[in-house]
């Protein structure tokens, strides 16, 4: 028996085989999860539905979290069909790439408002509809996060502020969701080589520091982190709640 067996799961973020959320939907799968996928335009469409066929993954539905209808239709469409959701995995965030770079001096108002509408507001839409089909069942909602929101990384700029705003709201979930026994937390991953890493200039410098520093002195991979978020999505974890995990082959307790 699979540490999910039984388990509903539904992730947004998949985007292709590089995607934290794909490792995710691979390891859930495997320890025996149902999975339900989205994807959020048409052209990521093309790739996730192939993807999503290779896991034999039937609730493949489209999901632009700027869209509260487009939210709203996704769990009704999903609450038809499963009845309830066990799980849910958030793995999204955006910013103009203009604003990835250089100082961050020049945020524009309309590119924070952006960048903390898709990378942190979005988990508290996308919880308020799923929360009632979770109720009572045990679940765990987890979202992906970057240390940039404690320490200054060079370029992250408007995208540590979002994650900043993200872990709050991890935590002011996880007291509202914890009557019903919901849990929510986070996981804090060192960097990877994914669509939205591109988007943030000088990844190569942050990866190769990490690389040199960290304790591991190796740089994780979209396994590590789906290992880490089978654990907290299982009952292994039924404690935790409200939590950033790290895992960052420990770059996080370096001082210098
Ligand atoms: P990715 O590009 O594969 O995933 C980002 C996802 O966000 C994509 O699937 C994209 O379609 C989705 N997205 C963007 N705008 C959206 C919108 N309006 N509506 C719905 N979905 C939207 O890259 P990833 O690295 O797997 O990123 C997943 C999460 O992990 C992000 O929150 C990212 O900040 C976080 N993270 C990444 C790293 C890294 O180094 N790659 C490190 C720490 C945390």
């Amino acid at each position: 028996m699979g540490l999910l067996t039984g388990k509903k799961a539904v992730i947004f973020g998949v985007a292709n085989e590089k995607s934290i959320a794909w490792a995710i939907a691979e390891a859930f799968k495997r320890e025996g999860a149902e999975l339900a996928l989205t994807y959020a335009s048409d052209t990521v469409a093309k790739r996730v539905h192939p993807l999503a066929e290779s896991l034999g993954c039937e609730l493949v539905l489209p999901c632009d979290v700027r869209d509260d209808a487009e939210i709203k239709t996704v769990f009704k469409e999903i609450g038809q069909a499963w009845g309830g959701i066990d799980i849910l995995v958030h793995s999204i965030a955006f910013a103009n790439k203009e604003e990835l770079k250089g100082s961050f001096l020049n945020t524009t108002r309309e590119g924070f408002a952006m960048a903390l509408d898709i990378s942190a507001y979005s988990l508290v839409a996308l919880v308020k509809e799923a929360a009632p089909l979770m109720a009572g069942r045990n679940g765990c909602v987890l979202t992906m996060t970057y240390y940039g929101s404690q320490k200054v990384f060079p370029n992250y700029n408007v995208m540590g502020v979002a994650k900043a705003a993200l872990e709050a709201s991890v935590r002011y979930l996880a007291e509202a969701l914890g009557p019903e026994g919901t849990r929510v937390n986070a996981i804090s991953a060192g960097p990877l080589r994914t669509l939205a890493a591109a988007g943030v200039g000088g990844f190569n410098q942050i990866a190769g520091h990490v690389e040199e520093k960290a304790p591991l002195r190796n740089n994780i991979s979209q396994e590590d982190v789906a290992g880490a978020a089978l654990y907290l999505c299982s009952s292994l974890a039924r404690g935790v709640t409200g939590e950033i995990l790290f895992v960052d082959s420990g770059y996080n307790i370096i001082g210098l």
